[in-house]
C-alpha cells in the first residue's frame, strides 16, 4: 500500500499563505518520481479557495472536522455534505485538539466518522493516550477503548494514533513505541473489524519531521504520518513526502 503523509494545518492560513504553501507542495511532489498519497487539511474557510488550485495536481484536500448532522440547527458547524460539495475527499476527526477544546466524547467521534461516510469522505480518526495515561502505564486500555467508542460499525477510514503527549512537543514517541501501539493497534482493528481491520490504514502523528521521518515510517503497520507543525511549510513538509 502506497503510504499517506496528511498535513494538518490546524488554526493556521490565511488566504494567500495557503496558496503558496499548496503551490510550493505541488511543485516539490512534481520532482518526486512516485510520490506518496499527499493530503493537506486547511481551516475551513480556505477549502473552496484550494479545491480548484488542487485540481489536478495529485495533493488531495482533507478538513479538521465535521457535524454529525446532516444539516440542522447547528450555529457554527460545518456537515460533512457541504464538506464533500466542495471537493474535499478527508476529514481529521477526533482530534485530541478537539477533544480537549470542544470535550468531543468518542459517541461524538463515532457519530461523526458515520456522517463523514455518508457524505463519501474518508474520516481520519485520531485516538492517543496522555502523558498521564501512559506514565500509569494505562496507554494500551485508553487506546482501546478509543478505538472501541470512536469507530462506528462498517468504519471504512483510517485510524491515526497520536500520542497527546508528543503532539507539538518536537519530540516523537520513540520506535520502539510507535511499534508496539502499531501492533496493538491493528489486532484491535481485526479483534473489531475481522478482515476489513487487516487492512486499515494507520498514521502516526505527533512531532513528525523531516529528520525522524525516514525512521518511523517504515516501522511496521505504520502507513503514513499525520503532520501538524511541520506541514506549515513546503521546506520541512516535502522532505517527509520524500521520505514516504
Ligand atoms: P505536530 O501535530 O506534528 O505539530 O505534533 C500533529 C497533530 O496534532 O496532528
Amino acid at each position: 500500500m502506497r503510504q499517506m503523509v496528511v498535513g494538518n494545518w490546524k488554526m493556521h492560513g490565511l488566504s494567500a499563505a495557503s496558496r503558496d504553501l499548496v503551490g510550493a507542495i505541488a511543485d516539490g511532489l512534481g520532482a518526486i518520481p512516485s510520490p506518496p498519497q499527499v493530503v493537506v487539511c486547511p481551516p475551513f474557510t480556505q477549502l473552496a479557495l484550494l479545491a480548484p488550485i488542487l485540481k489536478g495536481s495529485g495533493i488531495a484536500l482533507g478538513a479538521q472536522d465535521c457535524h454529525q448532522a446532516p444539516m440542522g440547527a447547528h450555529t457554527g458547524d460545518v456537515s460533512a455534505p457541504m464538506l464533500a460539495e466542495l471537493g474535499v475527499e478527508y476529514v481529521i476527526l477526533g482530534h485530541s485538539e478537539r477533544r480537549r477544546d470542544h470535550g468531543e466524547l468518542d459517541e461524538t467521534v463515532r457519530e461523526k466518522a458515520q456522517a463523514a461516510m455518508a457524505a463519501g469522505l474518508t474520516p481520519i480518526v485520531c485516538v492517543g493516550e496522555n502523558g498521564d495515561q501512559k506514565a500509569a502505564g494505562e496507554d494500551r486500555d485508553a487506546i482501546g477503548w478509543q478505538i472501541k467508542g470512536s469507530l462506528p460499525d462498517g468504519f471504512s477510514g483510517i485510524v491515526a494514533y497520536e500520542p497527546v503527549w508528543a503532539i507539538g512537543s518536537g519530540v516523537p514517541a520513540s520506535r520502539q513505541d510507535i511499534a508496539d501501539m502499531m501492533g496493538f493497534i491493528r489486532a484491535e482493528l481485526v479483534r473489531q473489524f475481522g478482515a476489513a481491520g487487516k487492512t486499515m490504514r494507520i498514521l502516526y502523528g505527533g512531532s513528525v519531521n523531516a529528520r525522524d521521518a525516514a525512521s518511523i515510517l517504515p516501522i511496521a503497520e505504520v502507513g503514513g504520518a499525520l503532520v501538524g507543525t511541520a506541514s506549515l511549510q513546503a521546506e520541512t513538509f516535502l522532505p517527509i513526502v520524500r521520505a514516504a
